[in-house]
């Protein structure tokens, strides 16, 4: 169905009910428009907003006495339970939502239908959409002669999930690379995605062999010693199977599998125990189970202890940083898994994350996801479910690969509080969006159905959203310190349930004041002190008054616009202070000036448009 087929709904008498049972419910509005559902409360400023893409289940619970029950459950962990008074008005809401949130063509998701714009110019004045551009990115990674970026990936027409530039070791020659991408899986041969400008050390990429049981392919042999080659440290090659080795055994069956060490000269080989996409969704279920009820100490931390999700994490950042270390020594390192799409790609991004502090900044992490994720070709539309199953083979594709490398991120963070760029929000809006379907950055599963699509003149870049509120995602805290992160701690109690995350949007868990956005709004608003007194000083007026006292940040539940008045949905809601008044706005009511210099709420607005 699409979106402009659905009429505006209203249903009165909604209540809401409270997760846990032990408040009282909210009674309200819902609206179903054409791209959110709506809830309204009707006496206080609640307001709950849930974009289609992100639902993922509308359960019918059956009646009460007040009503029938209504379950939802969203991909970004919010879950809602609605009372609806009559059962024919709860049949249709439930029928509705399912239309609304059934997609059977990424064509028609909201995405493309949506009409805000957002700009975000280059300097040359042409629209920049991607963060990526693969020369500039390995120029600035200092590849230099050995690596020569090669056009065998021409219109997609060798691999169809790589990206069309692809960075060969520069002996290497057309036959050589025809014959390793004939016996790799999909055609994913070795290509470079990072190079260790210090000493030469190069993380290459690819999938699992077509080895069977004794197969072997001399032109891939000749390959890995062309890259084993191009550091020139003589020091042999580490080959990474982020499998463990019972499933790559499995492989072996299937006509796939690992290499033969046998075959290739100065290689190491070595496995890790990352389990596959199954298991990880499995995983996330029971995490999710357990956050989300109201359980006993005891039997929360069984829960969590049985859904090995802490284990896997630590996996991930275990193999992360063996490739770090490696690199780091100048040892190159060739990742793979099965395909080399999801182990491979969380993987590599922690390893380069460990490495490179660019990747520790906002444009450098988006930089990252364009290239490892976007680029290399991670399923986001299969594995985020963004296309509705229509069997069970593709339901089994569904698995939460990239939040779990947004988690393994934050572990980092919360080790490292001062050598990212980026906030706990920049994560968590990142992760949603990757399920809204709202901006057009997550869409498809490789580049080639993203250029099919067109997505980068027909939709709108999340990159650029950030970028038109950065002060939002940044971390006050950041310092530019360390270079390599090697001392990242990987022992068991390093690892957390990420409960900004799992618990959102639960009030009482959540710290009461939002840390990074106390420390931003002392800044600013010494900032908009400072201005003030200079104007005063040089005899200028002020456009506005500016008021020295602003609002406290705790107990700010609620945006203070005399029309609004929305209550924020979780901490992680920015509050926008008006630099006249210096009372807190939600995004919605405060407006930056022409020049950029302030922040206003409506009236202050006005005010200083008078005064001009
Ligand atoms: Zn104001
Ligand atoms: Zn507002």
């Amino acid at each position: 169905m699409k979106f402009n087929d659905i009429s505006t709904t209203k249903i009165r008498q909604v209540q809401l009910v409270d997760r846990v049972g032990s408040e009282k419910n909210f009674l309200g509005t819902l609206h179903v428009t054409t791209s959110h559902l709506i809830f309204k409360a009707d006496e206080t400023n609640k307001e709950i907003w849930i974009a289609y893409g992100l639902i993922q289940t509308i359960e019918k619970l059956g009646a009460t006495a007040s009503g029938f029950r209504l379950s939802i459950k969203c991909k970004h962990f919010h879950a809602i339970t609605l009372l609806v008074p009559k059962e024919k008005e709860c049949q249709e809401l439930y029928e509705t939502l399912q239309a609304c949130t059934k997609l059977l063509n990424i064509n028609d998701c909201f995405a493309f239908s949506r009409r805000t714009t957002i700009n975000s110019k280059k300097p040359d004045g042409t629209e920049e959409w991607s963060r990526l551009d693969w020369d500039r990115e390995f120029q600035r990674q200092g590849v230099g002669e050995i690596w020569k970026k090669s056009d065998f990936n021409h219109a997609y027409n060798r691999c169809d999930t790589y990206p069309e530039d692809l960075w060969f070791p520069e002996k290497a020659s057309t036959a050589m690379l025809l014959g390793s991408s004939k016996f790799r899986s999909r055609s994913r041969l070795p290509a470079l995605t990072y190079y260790n400008r210090s000493n030469k050390a190069a993380l290459v990429r690819c999938a699992q062999p077509l080895t069977g049981f004794s197969a072997r392919c001399e032109e891939d042999e000749i390959l890995m010693n062309l890259i084993y080659e191009a550091n020139g440290s003589g020091k042999p090659l580490f080959l990474v199977d982020t499998r463990p080795r019972v499933n790559a055994m499995v492989n072996k069956v299937q006509g796939k599998g690992f290499e033969d060490v046998r075959n290739y000269t100065n290689m190491q080989f070595h496995f890790f125990d990352i389990e596959n996409i199954h298991v990880m969704r499995s995983s996330q279920n029971k995490l999710v189970d357990a956050c989300s009820k109201a359980l006993p100490v005891s039997e929360y931390l069984k829960i969590i202890d049985s859904s090995g999700w802490l284990k896997h994490l630590r996996c991930l950042l275990e193999c992360a940083k063996f490739i770090a270390d490696a690199l780091s020594q100048g040892i190159s390192c060739v990742v793979h898994c099965s395909d080399g799409w999801d182990r491979t790609s969380q993987t590599v991004s922690l390893s380069q994350i460990l490495l490179d502090p660019f990747y520790r900044t906002i444009r450098g992490f988006e930089t990252l996801i364009d290239k490892d994720w976007l680029g290399f070709g991670f399923k986001f539309d299969d594995r985020c479910g963004h296309v509705t199953s229509i069997n069970e083979d593709l339901s089994k594709e569904v698995s939460p690969i990239f939040t779990q490398f947004l988690d393994a991120v934050y572990q980092l963070m919360r080790q490292k509080p001062l050598d990212f760029e980026f906030n706990e929000r920049f994560l968590l809006e990142i992760n949603e969006h990757a399920y809204a379907c709202v901006y057009g950055t997550f869409l498809g599963n490789c580049d080639k159905d993203r250029k099919d699509l067109r997505v980068n003149s027909r939709t709108q870049s999340l990159w650029n959203h950030f970028e038109n509120h950065l002060d939002d995602y940044r971390n006050p805290f950041y310092t530019e310190g360390a270079v390599h992160l090697h001392d990242v701690n990987i022992r068991p109690y390093a690892f957390t349930v990420w409960t900004g995350l799992y618990n959102r949007f639960d009030n009482g868990i959540q710290p009461r004041e939002n840390i990074d956005d106390a420390a931003i709004t002392m800044k600013e608003h010494i900032q908009v002190l400072e201005k003030a007194i200079d104007n005063l000083m040089k005899g200028e007026s002020l456009n506005v008054s500016v008021n020295p006292r602003w609002q406290p940040l705790l107990g700010a539940d609620e945006c203070t616009g005399k029309t609004c008045g929305r209550e924020f949905a979780s901490l992680f809601d920015r509050r926008n202070h008006c630099h006249g008044c210096g009372n807190i706005f939600c995004k919605r009511c405060i407006t930056t000036t022409e020049d950029s210099q302030m922040k206003l709420c409506e009236s202050c607005m006005k005010t200083a448009m008078h005064s001009v």
